[in-house]
């Protein structure tokens, strides 16, 4: 974990839990209470290497049909060019 961030400089992290979007091409996987720890000055998160590796292998199993994800969610995608209002 590193003890500077990369971003600021800030020296001050606290420990959190937060929602992680791993996405490769068009495929997405959503993996909610997720370890980090984040600067508590610009919000950088900080992801330990195993928690990334694990995440990226329940990618793949999902993907190749080894394993079901928990839930499934349907979502809408948008060009900002098309919003109106
Ligand atoms: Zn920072």
């Amino acid at each position: 974990m590193s003890e500077v961030c990369s971003f600021c400089g800030n020296t001050d992290f606290k420990a959190k839990s937060v929602d992680y979007i791993y996405r490769r091409g068009e495929k997405m996987l959503i993996v909610n209470r997720v370890p980090c720890t984040e600067c508590t000055y610009c919000g950088e998160r900080y992801y330990e290497a195993d928690v990334l590796a694990k995440i990226e292998s329940d990618f793949e199993a999902i993907e190749n049909g080894t394993r079901e994800a928990q839930r499934r969610l349907s979502v809408p995608v948008e060009d900002f060019s098309r919003l109106v209002g």
